[in-house]
């Protein structure tokens, strides 16, 4: 099939990119090295936000922009983005004292004018403890609560992002790699791939290439003939730590300012358990290997304990540690947190026309940078494309209320009422397909843990472009993401996979492997750190 657009990059933005591109008529396929959602996207703070802290730089357009992508988000995916309350303390002697806070909140609120989410409140001491009562008092003047958004998976946000672009006719590649850029009397021609399995190499050709690989945007324009582009990246590594659900934390994030540097870093309820972040620090090695560093575990824990002093925050409490790299633009010499959020798209006119790089961005506004793109792309074809409707068409698991689709799964398919509600939070809608498959073949209501059945494994490698069981656990049904990293799932879906998709033990052996791999990469942080000091 011949191609207009080449996508390198399978996160937020180029799943992103690939939906509009196909929904304008666009022939589209996409290229991305592993799995989709295995980098940036899913290692960020989850939040979809304004960037309140954004006003401190002055940047009120792109905090309208996210503002607008917020409240789009929130309808366009309702199943997978919530309302978030957040708490903001205010200690005696922090850097921004009531007024500043104050004053913060206001202008927020101006620029969320005619949003959906309440518009903030300020809360004395007495009143934010009693919202948050494990809060340490000690200082605590006031506090304000206002609320933003959060995608609990990102993973089924990008994957979403997937399902759509391939309805719509695109073309999507997981697992493979793009190895160099093709470029002829000054024009992208298309690109080389490699299947890393296999080795075996293939030639893409299209007259359009969206080179939105995120942290690795200049390691791609380095295969580019002849001169090397000046680097477009500035990476910054952020860390954040999972813990239990702290108590006395409630369902409301924490949003506070660091006492070690005036940071602000958040406390946040995610997947039943607490996320705490993030760091910023400048990181220019390969995306692929980037590790948290012990000073940043020991940042995280100390603000996160002396904010909940009677939480017990240890590193014996650290369940997992996941870093990320943000495609931030290069600045240099600029303060890391000074660098800006705002995305841009880059030409390569003058040596490569036709090749585009996405530089920047966010989660929260992935959909508009999308239009950027494609509205770029679309002046490049010579024939009609229909106009941009990501922000009024539905993502394929959207649903309003999900309470008549939990009765339904519970009745028709005679799954547990729990099982239910855990099907439609992952799934949105999409949880009636596996329903159905349970409705079909009633050993597919297996539980592979008490909450999760042996058709999400089915349903996963049939309907949901998974390859390998750590793709399935990892980044379709979110087990392995829970406190224990998937352990309880491994045995019971590998006894799915044996039964339901015919695997003998060679293929079990190997897709454990690969599992325990994986989430060991995300353990070795914590286990390197009690090495240490056992030592
Ligand atoms: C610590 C941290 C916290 C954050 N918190 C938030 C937040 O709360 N809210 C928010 O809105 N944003 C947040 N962000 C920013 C946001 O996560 C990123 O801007 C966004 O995810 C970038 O998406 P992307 O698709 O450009 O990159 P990625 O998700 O990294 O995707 C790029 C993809 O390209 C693939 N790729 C690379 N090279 C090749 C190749 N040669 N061939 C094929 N494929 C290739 C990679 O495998 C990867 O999957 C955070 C970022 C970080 C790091």
């Amino acid at each position: 099939m011949a191609f207009d657009v080449i996508i390198v990059g399978g996160g937020i933005n180029g799943t992103g990119i690939a939906r509009d591109a196909a929904l304008r008529g666009l022939r589209v396929v996409l290229l991305e090295q592993a799995d989709f959602c295995t980098a940036t996207s899913r290692w960020s703070s989850r939040l979809i936000h304004g960037g309140l802290r954004y006003l401190e730089h002055a940047e009120l357009a792109l905090v309208r922009e996210s503002l607008r992508e917020r409240e789009t988000l929130l309808a366009i995916a309702p199943h997978l983005v919530h309302p978030l309350p957040l708490l903001v303390p205010v200690y005696r002697g922090a850097r921004r004292g009531p007024l500043t806070v104050r004053a913060g909140m206001w202008l927020y609120d101006l620029l969320s004018a005619g949003k959906s989410l309440p518009a903030h409140r300020m809360l004395d001491a007495a009143a934010a403890r009693a919202r948050m009562p494990g809060l340490a008092s000690s200082g605590l003047v006031a506090a304000a609560l206002y609320h933003d958004a959060q995608v609990e998976f990102p993973e089924r946000l990008v994957l979403e992002n997937v399902l759509a672009a391939r309805a719509a006719g695109a073309e999507l590649r997981p697992y493979t790699r793009v190895e160099r850029l093709l470029v002829e009397a000054g024009c992208v021609r298309g690109v080389v791939a490699r299947d890393p399995g296999s080795g075996r190499e293939d030639t893409v050709l299209a007259p359009l290439v969206v080179n939105a690989s995120g942290p690795w945007v200049d390691r791609l324009l380095d295969t580019l003939p002849g001169r090397r582009p000046r680097p477009l990246i500035g990476g910054a590594k952020g860390t954040h730590l999972v813990v239990d659900r702290l108590a006395g934390s409630a369902a409301t994030a924490c949003y506070a300012e660091a006492g070690a540097d005036g940071r602000p870093f958040f406390v946040i309820p995610w997947n039943g358990l607490t996320l705490i972040g993030t760091t910023d620090v400048a990181y220019g090695g390969d995306p692929a290997r980037v590790t948290a560093d012990s000073a940043e575990i020991d940042y995280l824990l100390a603000e996160a304990a002396r904010l909940f002093p009677a939480a017990g925050l240890t590193r014996a409490a650290v369940r997992y540690v996941y870093v990320g790299v943000r495609p931030l633009p290069a600045a240099a010499g600029k303060e890391q947190a000074a660098i800006t959020r705002r995305h841009h798209v880059r030409h390569h006119r003058l040596v490569a026309r036709g090749l585009y790089s996405v530089i920047g961005g966010k989660l929260t506004t992935y959909r508009n940078l999308a239009e950027l793109v494609v509205d770029r792309l679309a002046r490049k074809v010579a024939r009609n494309l229909r106009p941009c409707e990501t922000a009024q068409q539905i993502l394929p698991g959207a649903v309003a209320d999900p309470v008549p689709l939990a009765a339904e799964l519970v009745q028709r398919a005679g799954l547990a009422p729990a099982a239910a509600s855990r099907l439609l939070r992952v799934y949105g809608q999409r949880a009636l397909a596996i329903g159905e498959l349970v409705g079909r073949e009633p050993a597919l209501g297996t539980a592979l843990t008490r909450a999760s059945v042996a058709a999400e494994i089915v349903h996963a490698f049939e309907s949901e472009h998974a390859t390998t069981l750590a793709d399935v656990l990892m980044r379709r049904t979110m087990l392995g993401l829970d406190a224990d990293l998937g352990a309880a799932a491994l045995e019971p879906a590998l006894a799915a996979g044996a039964r339901h998709l015919g695997w003998d033990a060679a293929r079990c052996g190997v897709e454990r492997e690969r599992f325990l791999a994986e989430t060991a990469a995300l353990r070795q942080p914590v286990a390197a750190r009690d090495e240490a000091q056992r030592a």
